[in-house]
């Protein structure tokens, strides 16, 4: 029976089991993204990924280009919109098994109104902080990924300094936002295989702790 104390919203939501990376622009979310989508057991979704999924002539589509252009966020209530559609998309095409699976959530939630959106659906259990100091090493990736993925949002320079802006007001505060014993920082200065290595030794335990081995 559905009572005021018990509304359909809560026991119906999707409840999925997730770790977030946070980090600025270029400073390699998305290639640890990619190696740790590799392992059984872990299901990784980027929301730069997703977006640029969408059908350029749909409407959230074209949004998106309107938004990621320019280096601005696309709003939080569409995003967090595009994001449940597609994790219930995912879940329908068994390609992540939300009992089963750690959830490596990458761009999302990108501020704290999203992280307000997203807390009902999610169990968080860590927030990975990439760390990289030196700005610039950042810019030089970014040049570079530019080059090779053709990224619109990345080849203008004036819109990867805003960018790096845009996450310093409103991704960063996340740090404080979440409760301290939650936060892992890794340093991203650092080879791929040794910030994968610092990342692991986070959540292999959780993986370990809350779910079922995939083999077992
Ligand atoms: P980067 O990590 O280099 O900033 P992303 O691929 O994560 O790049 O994001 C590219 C663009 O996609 C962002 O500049 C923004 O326009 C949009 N975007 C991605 N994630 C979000 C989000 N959670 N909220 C709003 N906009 C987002």
């Amino acid at each position: 029976m559905i009572t005021d104390k018990n509304p359909l919203h809560e026991v119906d939501a999707p409840c999925y089991q997730a770790v977030m990376l946070v980090g600025p622009p270029g400073v390699g979310k998305g290639t640890q993204g990619k190696m740790l989508a590799q392992i059984p057991g872990i299901f990784h979704v980027s929301s730069g990924d997703m977006f640029r999924e969408l059908d350029i002539n749909s409407k959230c589509g074209q949004i998106f280009q309107q938004y990621a252009g320019i280096g601005k966020l696309v709003p939080d209530h569409i995003t967090i919109k595009i994001w449940q559609d597609y994790m219930a998309a995912k879940v329908r095409e068994q390609v992540y098994a939300p009992e089963s699976d750690l959830l490596i959530l990458d761009g999302i939630p990108r501020n704290i109104v999203q992280a307000g959106l997203i807390a009902p659906y999610i169990k968080l259990f860590k927030v990975i902080y990439m760390v990289c100091e030196d700005r610039e090493v950042m810019f030089k990736r970014i040049r570079g990924r530019s080059l090779k993925e053709n990224r619109i949002d990345d080849s203008e320079e004036i819109v990867v300094r805003y960018r790096w802006d845009v996450y310093k007001r409103e991704t960063e505060p996340l740090i404080d936002y979440y409760p301290q014993d939650l936060i892992r920082i890794i340093d991203a200065d650092t080879t791929a295989a040794d910030v994968l290595h610092q990342i692991l030794s986070s959540i292999v335990p959780i993986q370990k702790n809350h779910f079922k081995s995939p083999f077992m």
